[in-house]
Protein backbone atom coordinates (compact mmCIF):
# COMPACT_ATOMS: atom_id res chain seq x y z
CA UNK A 1 0.00 0.00 0.00
CA UNK A 2 1.32 3.10 -0.72
CA UNK A 3 2.90 4.90 2.14
CA UNK A 4 1.40 8.10 1.50
CA UNK A 5 -1.57 7.14 2.37
CA UNK A 6 -3.46 7.71 -0.77
CA UNK A 7 -5.45 4.90 -0.10
CA UNK A 8 -4.58 2.49 -3.31
CA UNK A 9 -4.43 -0.67 -2.34
CA UNK A 10 -1.83 -1.99 -4.73
CA UNK A 11 1.72 0.53 -4.48
CA UNK A 12 0.43 3.37 -6.82
CA UNK A 13 1.42 4.54 -9.94
CA UNK A 14 3.43 8.03 -7.90
CA UNK A 15 5.09 5.75 -5.50
CA UNK A 16 7.25 7.58 -3.68
CA UNK A 17 6.04 10.78 -4.81
CA UNK A 18 6.20 13.49 -1.98
CA UNK A 19 3.19 14.57 -0.14
CA UNK A 20 3.16 17.46 -1.45
CA UNK A 21 2.34 16.67 -5.17
CA UNK A 22 -0.96 17.34 -6.21
CA UNK A 23 -1.03 14.52 -8.39
CA UNK A 24 -0.04 11.83 -5.23
CA UNK A 25 -4.14 13.21 -4.03
CA UNK A 26 -6.21 12.77 -6.83
CA UNK A 27 -7.96 9.58 -5.06
CA UNK A 28 -8.73 11.98 -2.14
CA UNK A 29 -11.92 13.62 -3.92
CA UNK A 30 -14.10 10.61 -3.46
CA UNK A 31 -13.92 11.28 0.15
CA UNK A 32 -14.80 14.90 -0.12
CA UNK A 33 -18.10 16.11 -0.74
CA UNK A 34 -18.58 17.81 -3.31
CA UNK A 35 -22.30 19.20 -2.44
CA UNK A 36 -23.22 19.75 0.93
CA UNK A 37 -26.48 18.71 3.02
CA UNK A 38 -29.54 16.91 1.65
CA UNK A 39 -30.63 18.49 -2.29
CA UNK A 40 -34.30 16.58 -2.69
CA UNK A 41 -37.08 18.30 -2.36
CA UNK A 42 -39.78 17.23 -0.13
CA UNK A 43 -42.31 16.36 -3.07
CA UNK A 44 -39.86 14.20 -4.57
CA UNK A 45 -39.28 12.01 -1.13
CA UNK A 46 -40.47 8.59 -1.02
CA UNK A 47 -42.28 7.05 1.63
CA UNK A 48 -40.95 3.96 3.54
CA UNK A 49 -42.70 3.57 6.83
CA UNK A 50 -40.50 1.50 9.28
CA UNK A 51 -41.19 -2.27 9.42
CA UNK A 52 -42.26 -2.03 5.53
CA UNK A 53 -39.35 -4.45 4.42
CA UNK A 54 -37.92 -7.59 5.19
CA UNK A 55 -34.62 -8.76 4.50
CA UNK A 56 -33.64 -12.43 4.82
CA UNK A 57 -30.98 -12.79 6.43
CA UNK A 58 -29.51 -15.35 4.97
CA UNK A 59 -29.95 -14.50 1.15
CA UNK A 60 -30.01 -11.62 1.78
CA UNK A 61 -33.44 -11.34 -0.57
CA UNK A 62 -35.89 -8.38 0.38
CA UNK A 63 -39.56 -8.58 0.39
CA UNK A 64 -42.16 -6.88 1.69
CA UNK A 65 -43.28 -7.86 5.39
CA UNK A 66 -46.97 -8.57 4.54
CA UNK A 67 -45.69 -10.96 1.89
CA UNK A 68 -43.28 -12.50 4.88
CA UNK A 69 -45.98 -12.76 7.12
CA UNK A 70 -48.51 -14.90 4.47
CA UNK A 71 -45.42 -17.15 4.22
CA UNK A 72 -45.46 -18.10 7.55
CA UNK A 73 -42.31 -16.11 8.16
CA UNK A 74 -40.36 -18.16 5.91
CA UNK A 75 -38.66 -16.64 3.20
CA UNK A 76 -39.91 -16.81 0.03
CA UNK A 77 -36.30 -16.87 -2.03
CA UNK A 78 -34.36 -19.81 0.35
CA UNK A 79 -37.02 -20.65 2.49
CA UNK A 80 -35.44 -19.32 6.04
CA UNK A 81 -37.23 -19.90 8.83
CA UNK A 82 -37.88 -16.64 10.63
CA UNK A 83 -37.32 -17.01 14.54
CA UNK A 84 -40.81 -16.29 15.62
CA UNK A 85 -42.71 -16.62 18.98
CA UNK A 86 -45.92 -17.38 20.69
CA UNK A 87 -47.61 -14.60 19.44
CA UNK A 88 -46.89 -15.67 15.64
CA UNK A 89 -47.26 -19.19 16.01
CA UNK A 90 -50.70 -19.26 17.61
CA UNK A 91 -51.93 -16.77 14.56
CA UNK A 92 -50.61 -19.62 12.24
CA UNK A 93 -52.62 -22.92 14.01
CA UNK A 94 -55.55 -21.29 15.97
CA UNK A 95 -58.43 -21.08 13.71
CA UNK A 96 -59.47 -17.92 13.45
CA UNK A 97 -56.77 -17.05 16.24
CA UNK A 98 -59.50 -18.27 18.91
CA UNK A 99 -58.03 -19.84 21.78
CA UNK A 100 -58.34 -19.41 25.47
CA UNK A 101 -54.97 -19.20 27.48
CA UNK A 102 -54.26 -21.26 30.43
CA UNK A 103 -52.49 -19.36 33.33
CA UNK A 104 -51.12 -16.09 31.51
CA UNK A 105 -50.43 -14.19 34.87
CA UNK A 106 -48.16 -16.64 36.34
CA UNK A 107 -44.75 -14.51 36.83
CA UNK A 108 -41.67 -15.68 38.57
CA UNK A 109 -40.53 -15.24 42.36
CA UNK A 110 -36.94 -14.71 43.03
CA UNK A 111 -36.68 -17.63 45.27
CA UNK A 112 -32.70 -17.72 45.67
CA UNK A 113 -31.98 -13.50 45.74
CA UNK A 114 -30.05 -14.19 42.75
CA UNK A 115 -27.69 -11.31 41.46
CA UNK A 116 -25.79 -11.22 38.50
CA UNK A 117 -25.04 -7.88 36.36
CA UNK A 118 -28.54 -6.66 38.14
CA UNK A 119 -30.65 -8.45 39.85
CA UNK A 120 -33.03 -11.13 38.98
CA UNK A 121 -36.07 -9.36 39.77
CA UNK A 122 -35.90 -6.16 38.25
CA UNK A 123 -34.12 -8.50 35.00
CA UNK A 124 -37.36 -9.66 34.86
CA UNK A 125 -39.62 -6.95 35.48
CA UNK A 126 -37.45 -5.32 32.70
CA UNK A 127 -37.98 -8.19 30.47
CA UNK A 128 -41.73 -8.08 31.25
CA UNK A 129 -41.78 -4.51 30.25
CA UNK A 130 -40.08 -5.11 27.25
CA UNK A 131 -41.68 -8.03 25.49
CA UNK A 132 -45.15 -7.85 27.11
CA UNK A 133 -44.86 -11.57 27.63
CA UNK A 134 -44.79 -12.74 31.36
CA UNK A 135 -41.89 -15.44 31.24
CA UNK A 136 -40.89 -17.39 28.09
CA UNK A 137 -43.92 -20.06 27.47
CA UNK A 138 -47.50 -19.37 26.66
CA UNK A 139 -50.27 -22.22 26.95
CA UNK A 140 -53.86 -22.25 25.25
CA UNK A 141 -55.92 -24.51 23.57
CA UNK A 142 -58.81 -24.24 21.06
CA UNK A 143 -59.44 -25.52 17.56
CA UNK A 144 -56.18 -26.56 14.78
CA UNK A 145 -58.16 -27.22 11.37
CA UNK A 146 -61.24 -28.44 13.28
CA UNK A 147 -58.86 -30.58 15.94
CA UNK A 148 -59.02 -29.80 19.45
CA UNK A 149 -55.48 -28.80 20.52
CA UNK A 150 -53.23 -27.77 23.67
CA UNK A 151 -50.38 -25.94 22.82
CA UNK A 152 -47.67 -24.56 24.77
CA UNK A 153 -44.95 -22.44 22.68
CA UNK A 154 -41.54 -21.18 24.03
CA UNK A 155 -40.65 -17.22 23.55
CA UNK A 156 -37.15 -16.91 23.17
CA UNK A 157 -37.37 -13.29 23.42
CA UNK A 158 -37.93 -13.93 27.35
CA UNK A 159 -34.37 -14.41 29.04
CA UNK A 160 -33.54 -16.65 26.01
CA UNK A 161 -36.48 -19.12 26.29
CA UNK A 162 -35.09 -19.77 29.30
CA UNK A 163 -36.95 -22.61 31.74
CA UNK A 164 -37.74 -21.06 35.23
CA UNK A 165 -39.95 -22.37 37.54
CA UNK A 166 -42.78 -20.76 35.46
CA UNK A 167 -42.13 -22.39 32.33
CA UNK A 168 -42.15 -25.72 34.00
CA UNK A 169 -45.32 -24.82 35.91
CA UNK A 170 -47.39 -23.88 32.60
CA UNK A 171 -45.98 -26.71 30.89
CA UNK A 172 -46.98 -28.90 33.41
CA UNK A 173 -50.45 -27.31 33.83
CA UNK A 174 -51.12 -27.38 30.08
CA UNK A 175 -50.22 -31.11 29.99
CA UNK A 176 -52.83 -31.84 32.66
CA UNK A 177 -55.61 -29.24 30.67
CA UNK A 178 -54.60 -31.78 27.88
CA UNK A 179 -55.06 -35.32 29.90
CA UNK A 180 -58.42 -33.89 31.17
CA UNK A 181 -59.67 -32.55 28.50
CA UNK A 182 -58.30 -35.68 26.20
CA UNK A 183 -56.73 -33.03 23.46
CA UNK A 184 -54.00 -33.23 21.52
CA UNK A 185 -50.48 -31.73 23.15
CA UNK A 186 -48.01 -29.61 21.20
CA UNK A 187 -45.36 -27.76 22.97
CA UNK A 188 -43.43 -25.43 20.73
CA UNK A 189 -40.03 -25.64 22.10
CA UNK A 190 -37.29 -23.02 21.20
CA UNK A 191 -35.06 -21.86 24.11
CA UNK A 192 -31.30 -21.50 25.35
CA UNK A 193 -31.94 -24.37 28.51
CA UNK A 194 -32.57 -23.57 32.04
CA UNK A 195 -32.63 -20.46 33.81
CA UNK A 196 -29.18 -20.23 35.47
CA UNK A 197 -30.66 -17.85 38.14
CA UNK A 198 -33.07 -20.24 39.45
CA UNK A 199 -30.38 -22.67 39.94
CA UNK A 200 -31.96 -26.05 40.84
CA UNK A 201 -35.49 -25.12 41.00
CA UNK A 202 -35.35 -24.35 36.74
CA UNK A 203 -33.44 -27.90 37.22
CA UNK A 204 -36.85 -29.72 38.81
CA UNK A 205 -38.41 -28.86 36.06
CA UNK A 206 -37.39 -31.55 33.64
CA UNK A 207 -38.31 -33.71 36.33
CA UNK A 208 -41.38 -32.23 36.82
CA UNK A 209 -42.62 -32.04 33.18
CA UNK A 210 -41.15 -35.48 32.90
CA UNK A 211 -43.03 -37.07 34.88
CA UNK A 212 -46.84 -35.44 33.68
CA UNK A 213 -45.91 -36.50 30.30
CA UNK A 214 -45.77 -40.00 31.44
CA UNK A 215 -48.83 -39.72 33.12
CA UNK A 216 -50.18 -38.20 29.90
CA UNK A 217 -48.94 -41.26 27.76
CA UNK A 218 -50.62 -43.56 30.51
CA UNK A 219 -53.51 -41.76 29.56
CA UNK A 220 -53.25 -42.45 25.83
CA UNK A 221 -53.33 -38.73 25.06
CA UNK A 222 -50.76 -38.20 22.14
CA UNK A 223 -47.75 -35.86 22.53
CA UNK A 224 -45.97 -34.45 19.69
CA UNK A 225 -42.99 -31.77 20.17
CA UNK A 226 -42.00 -29.84 17.84
CA UNK A 227 -38.47 -28.22 18.04
CA UNK A 228 -37.66 -24.93 16.10
CA UNK A 229 -34.37 -23.19 16.14
CA UNK A 230 -32.49 -22.95 18.70
CA UNK A 231 -33.71 -25.97 21.22
CA UNK A 232 -31.10 -27.03 23.31
CA UNK A 233 -29.61 -27.58 27.27
CA UNK A 234 -32.16 -28.92 29.65
CA UNK A 235 -35.23 -28.49 27.22
CA UNK A 236 -33.60 -31.07 24.98
CA UNK A 237 -32.77 -32.72 27.52
CA UNK A 238 -36.56 -33.66 29.17
CA UNK A 239 -39.97 -32.29 27.06
CA UNK A 240 -38.57 -31.18 23.71
CA UNK A 241 -37.18 -35.58 23.15
CA UNK A 242 -40.11 -36.90 24.47
CA UNK A 243 -42.96 -36.46 21.92
CA UNK A 244 -44.68 -39.91 20.72
CA UNK A 245 -43.81 -37.84 17.87
CA UNK A 246 -40.61 -35.55 17.49
CA UNK A 247 -40.77 -32.68 14.94
CA UNK A 248 -38.35 -30.18 14.33
CA UNK A 249 -38.50 -26.98 11.92
CA UNK A 250 -36.16 -26.75 8.82
CA UNK A 251 -32.27 -26.09 9.76
CA UNK A 252 -32.96 -25.58 13.62
CA UNK A 253 -30.25 -25.56 15.94
CA UNK A 254 -30.69 -28.63 17.78
CA UNK A 255 -28.41 -30.42 20.91
CA UNK A 256 -27.35 -30.60 24.27
CA UNK A 257 -24.27 -28.47 25.33
CA UNK A 258 -22.74 -26.13 22.07
CA UNK A 259 -20.26 -27.20 19.34
CA UNK A 260 -17.38 -25.45 20.88
CA UNK A 261 -17.79 -27.43 24.26
CA UNK A 262 -18.21 -30.78 22.59
CA UNK A 263 -15.84 -30.24 20.76
CA UNK A 264 -12.79 -29.37 23.48
CA UNK A 265 -14.05 -32.17 25.69
CA UNK A 266 -13.78 -34.72 22.82
CA UNK A 267 -10.68 -32.99 21.21
CA UNK A 268 -12.15 -34.00 17.80
CA UNK A 269 -13.89 -31.83 14.83
CA UNK A 270 -16.78 -31.96 14.08
CA UNK A 271 -19.09 -33.51 11.20
CA UNK A 272 -20.61 -30.79 9.13
CA UNK A 273 -24.35 -30.01 9.86
CA UNK A 274 -23.81 -31.46 13.28
CA UNK A 275 -26.81 -30.46 15.51
CA UNK A 276 -28.91 -29.00 12.73
CA UNK A 277 -32.27 -30.64 12.07
CA UNK A 278 -31.63 -32.65 9.73
CA UNK A 279 -28.26 -33.97 11.07
CA UNK A 280 -30.28 -35.19 14.06
CA UNK A 281 -33.25 -36.78 12.13
CA UNK A 282 -30.57 -38.65 10.10
CA UNK A 283 -29.38 -39.64 13.47
CA UNK A 284 -32.64 -41.11 14.37
CA UNK A 285 -33.73 -38.89 16.51
CA UNK A 286 -36.49 -36.93 14.76
CA UNK A 287 -39.60 -38.51 13.31
CA UNK A 288 -39.99 -35.39 11.02
CA UNK A 289 -38.79 -32.28 9.61
CA UNK A 290 -41.80 -30.00 8.71
CA UNK A 291 -41.77 -26.86 6.91
CA UNK A 292 -43.87 -24.16 8.92
CA UNK A 293 -46.11 -23.32 6.11
CA UNK A 294 -47.28 -26.96 6.50
CA UNK A 295 -47.09 -26.73 10.02
CA UNK A 296 -51.44 -26.17 10.50
CA UNK A 297 -52.32 -29.17 8.33
CA UNK A 298 -49.19 -32.00 9.35
CA UNK A 299 -50.58 -31.09 13.51
CA UNK A 300 -54.60 -31.43 12.66
CA UNK A 301 -53.62 -34.51 10.23
CA UNK A 302 -51.90 -36.22 13.36
CA UNK A 303 -54.89 -35.63 15.54
CA UNK A 304 -57.12 -37.11 13.34
CA UNK A 305 -54.99 -40.27 13.39
CA UNK A 306 -53.76 -40.42 16.68
CA UNK A 307 -57.41 -39.42 18.96
CA UNK A 308 -59.74 -40.76 15.72
ZN1 LIG B 1 -33.67 -16.11 2.08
Amino acid sequence: MCRFFCLQLRPCPYLCQPVSSSRHYTGMAWFTRSEKGISTPTENKLEAPDGLWYKCPECKAVMLTRVHKENAYTCTGCNYHERIGSVEYFELLFDDNQFTELNPELTSGDPLGFKDTKDYKNRITDTIRKTGLKDAVRTGYGLVGGQPVTIACMDFSFIGGSMGSVVGEKIARAIDHARQSRSLMLIISKSGGARMMEAGFSLMQMAKTSARLALLAEAKVPYVSLLTDPTTGGVTASYAMLGDFNIAEPKSLIGFAGPRVIRETIGKDLPAGFQSAEFVKEHGFLDFIVDRKELKGRIAGLSKMLMG
